[in-house]
């Protein structure tokens, strides 16, 4: 997933979060501040409310006043006698009444009461059968005055009372009453025996309770139901308010107020409360979301600037300098952590660069540099067709520099020839060379290659391969040392030998292989369609001898060996054959090289040694064989630790005595003066078996050199032998061995005598022994050993 896209999932959903608890958090303080002004304004209503009600009974309680006061009532007291002055007091009062200006209620009811309470005048303008016991505050006040007024006597006394009281679902009536004595003024609260005492009743319909409600409700802008609930009624007007606010859990909203005289309580609805946050609501989560919005833009921009932007630039760069092959990526330029972040990057990727292309210890381009170079150069020779080519070199003998010198020596000499050879190519006749390009690599340890583009003649690449060569003209001189070490150059060429990139190389490398192989040193090979079929009929011999490997189809022959002087058979030569049709026509010769190369040779050499040592020791058992059986093994094994002591484990378990066995290793294949060969040799030696030397005479040893050697025998190669049918003027060479050999002490054994010539011949120069055709052909088995057992 792109940066760019792990932004939008991570860093939206933690911005949708935080901006959303964050505008849940301002939201619910905004809404605690309403609810905390909503229920002060309904406190002050409350107030207001109460406040209306108390003008309501001051009002009353003045009309009280006036009433009393009124002229008709005070003519009654001084006329009391009067009997009609009942009746025209009370319609006096009525019509008084009916004058005073009531602003917050309206008279329902009025009475005067004597001393025990009994009606002097009662009205009742609304239910005019009503009775003045119907009045509840008379029930109450009238009892409770005088029980003080006799028990205080002119003490003084609460003359008035109050109260409240629900007539209907809003219908509410103030009363009052006050008792008074005619006798004295009115404001006066004590009473002295022998006053008459009257009291007064007044009873008011409150009329503005719904304007009331109406005031709250436009206030506060939604519905509330306000509830009054008389409480008592009181002798003092003197109401103390106490609110008590109560927000329940839901939104709702309830605000009670009390004093002596009323409760109030004002309800809002949780679903009207809730319709006056709605707007906030809304309001918060559009904030929420243009907030959050424009923050991520802006976040988002800026990381894309500051970040993924260069990163971007960073990676297309990266991207383009692995496309070309060249690497040059630009620095970043500022000291932010980003732009310190990439110039790091370049420069690990720069050293990962170098050492991904280039050999650490020559600092030549390495394989994948070189596969690189070899795909440009012959893509480029396919577009605009021209020849291009693959010289491969690989150093002969160098594992054996390395193994005796030591790896030190070894990477030194690399190094040394690498750059020598660089150097070599500056002082070419460049304006006479038709290439466009060339480029050294190394390609693995001791091989290397140069890939051409652009040739016009192939006479350049003998060219080249000839300055290679010119390195080991003596050897290779390192340090006033000359090591024994050679070249060997294969050279394929596009168009001519190869369809496609690998094949060039694979080419070059068979091509290689096979200018080792030829024994001739320092040499190159240019790729044909002969050294092709060679190269196929190796493969073919390589899998033959795999399959041979597995189905045990091999099978050993017997070459008779015998006594010169006397003729008589002293042994045998164990030679390997293959029962396989396929390999049936092929030779050991032409395949134990095959597998001296592909490793198979280690097999090969322990079936036919365990064979060879098996025959032994049932022909010394049943017939008592006392010869000698030669083995053949590959000097492959002097590089392989476990030979010895799997021949000495052979030995043992088929239980036959050492000194029957004698084991030939080929001198071509012997490096001499190597102590780790002698080493092995010598190991072998103590077994108690003996070892010969074969086809003497083909390699390079130096008699001198046999000294350090536990050889015991030299088999003189059949050429040899052959040449001594050739005319030859002076002394044939198998003299000189043979002369040798006794001064070193050798036994020598003649191979290939075809002719009682070549005999004699042998026999008269004092080889000691003889084998060839002309004695006896390889033999069975069993023919062998009762030919031996004829004798
Ligand atoms: P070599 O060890 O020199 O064996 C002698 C070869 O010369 C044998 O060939 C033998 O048949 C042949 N030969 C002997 N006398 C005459 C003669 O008078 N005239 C002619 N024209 N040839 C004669 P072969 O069996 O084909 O073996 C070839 C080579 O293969 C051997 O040369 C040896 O180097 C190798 N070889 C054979 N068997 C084995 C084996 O079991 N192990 C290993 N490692 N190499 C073996
Ligand atoms: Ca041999
Ligand atoms: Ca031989």
């Amino acid at each position: 997933m792109k940066l760019s896209s792990k932004i939008n999932i991570i860093l939206l959903p933690v911005m949708v979060v935080v901006f959303s608890a964050a505008g849940a958090f301002s939201y619910n303080s905004q809404r605690i501040q309403l609810v905390s002004s909503l229920s002060d304004t309904v406190e002050n209503e409350l107030e207001h409310t109460s406040q209306a009600l108390i003008i309501a009974f001051h009002e009353l309680e003045s009309k009280t006043y006036m009433m009393l006061e009124n002229r008709h009532l005070q003519n009654y007291f001084r006329n009391q006698s009067i009997d009609s002055s009942h009746y025209y007091l009370k319609k006096e009062l009525i019509a008084y009444a009916e004058q005073l200006e009531l602003q917050y209620s309206s008279l329902r009811s009025f009475a005067l009461l004597d001393s025990t309470g009994e009606e002097v005048v009662y009205y009742d303008g609304i239910d005019p059968f009503s009775e003045v016991s119907d009045i509840s505050i008379v029930s109450k006040h009238i009892p409770e005055f005088l029980n003080s007024v006799g028990k205080k006597g002119i003490k003084s006394v609460k003359t008035t009372s109050y109260q409240l009281s629900k007539v209907g679902e809003a219908d509410f009536e103030l009363s009052l009453i006050k008792s008074f004595s005619p006798d004295q003024s009115l404001s006066l609260n004590t009473f002295s025996k022998g006053h008459k005492i009257y009291s007064f009743v007044m009873v008011f319909k409150l009329d503005s309770l719904y304007e009331i409600y109406h005031h709250i409700e436009d206030k506060i802008k939604i519905p509330v139901s306000v509830e009054i609930i008389p409480s008592n009624y009181s002798n003092s007007l003197k109401v103390e308010n106490e609110i008590t606010n109560k927000q329940s859990s839901g939104h709702s909203l309830s605000v009670h107020l009390n004093n002596e005289l009323w409760g109030i309580k004002i309800n809002l609805n949780s679903g009207d409360v809730e319709k006056l946050f709605k707007p906030y609501q809304w309001m918060f989560i559009v904030i929420v979301i243009v907030v959050t919005c424009i923050t991520f833009i802006m976040l988002k921009m800026l990381i894309i600037s500051q970040i993924i932007d260069p990163v971007v630039k960073l990676t297309k760069q990266v991207e383009s300098a692995s496309s070309n092959d060249s690497f040059f990526i630009e620095g970043a330029s500022g000291n932010d952590e980003v732009s310190i972040l990439t110039n790091k990057y370049i420069a690990l990727i720069s050293d990962l660069n170098n050492l991904a292309k280039y050999d650490k210890l020559t600092g030549l381009p390495n394989r994948n540099r070189f596969t690189s170079d070899l795909g440009r150069i012959y893509s480029n020779s396919r577009k605009y067709n021209e020849m291009c080519a693959v010289i491969f070199f690989d150093l002969d003998n160098f594992k054996h520099v390395n193994d005796q010198y030591g790896h030190q020596t070894g990477d030194m000499l690399l190094k040394t020839f690498s750059s020598n050879l660089v150097d070599s190519f500056v002082d070419f006749d460049w304006d006479n060379i038709k290439v466009s390009e060339f480029e050294f690599s190394r390609l693995a340890g001791d091989e290397f290659a140069i890939v051409v583009g652009g040739i016009e003649e192939l006479d350049v690449l003998s060219l080249f391969s000839q300055r290679i060569i010119d390195q080991f003209n003596q050897g290779f001189t390192l340090d006033d040392i000359s090591y024994d070490i050679g070249v060997s150059i294969g050279i394929s060429v596009y168009p001519n030998d190869a369809t496609n990139e690998t094949e060039l190389l694979k080419n070059a490398d068979a091509a290689m292989y096979s200018a080792k192989s030829s024994n001739e040193k320092n040499t190159y090979r240019f790729y044909s369609e002969k050294l092709d079929l060679e190269i196929k009929r190796y493969d073919e011999i390589n899998g033959l001898i795999g399959s041979s490997l597995e189905n045990n189809d091999f099978n050993l022959v017997y070459m008779p060996i015998y006594d010169c002087v006397n003729g008589s058979m002293i042994g045998a030569e164990v030679l390997l054959r293959v029962d396989s049709p396929c390999l049936s026509d092929i030779g050991p010769a032409e395949f134990i090289p095959v597998a001296e190369s592909s490793g198979k040779i280690k097999d090969i050499d322990y079936w036919v040694i365990e064979h060879a040592l098996e025959q032994l020791s049932i022909w010394i058992e049943e017939w008592g064989f006392n010869g000698v059986l030669a083995i053949n093994f590959s000097s492959w094994q002097l590089s392989n630790v476990e030979f010895v002591n799997k021949v000495e484990g052979l030995i043992k378990k088929y239980g036959v005595a050492p000194h029957l066995v004698e084991f030939e290793i080929t001198e071509t294949c012997f490096v001499p003066g190597v102590n780790k060969n002698i080493a092995i040799l010598s190991e072998l030696h103590d077994l108690g078996v003996k070892i010969s030397l074969d086809d003497f005479g083909t390699g390079y040893t130096a008699f001198s050199q046999l000294i350090d050697y536990p050889i015991d025998t030299l088999k003189v190669d059949r050429m040899f032998v052959e040449a001594i049918d050739e005319d030859t003027t002076g002394k044939p060479l198998i003299d000189i061995i043979v002369e040798m050999a006794r001064l070193y002490d050798l036994k020598v054994v003649a191979e290939g005598v075809e002719t009682r010539r070549q005999f004699d011949y042998v026999q008269h120069i004092g080889c000691h022994q003889v084998q060839g055709y002309f004695l006896s052909k390889p033999l069975k088995g069993e023919t062998f050993i009762q030919q031996w057992a004829k004798v």
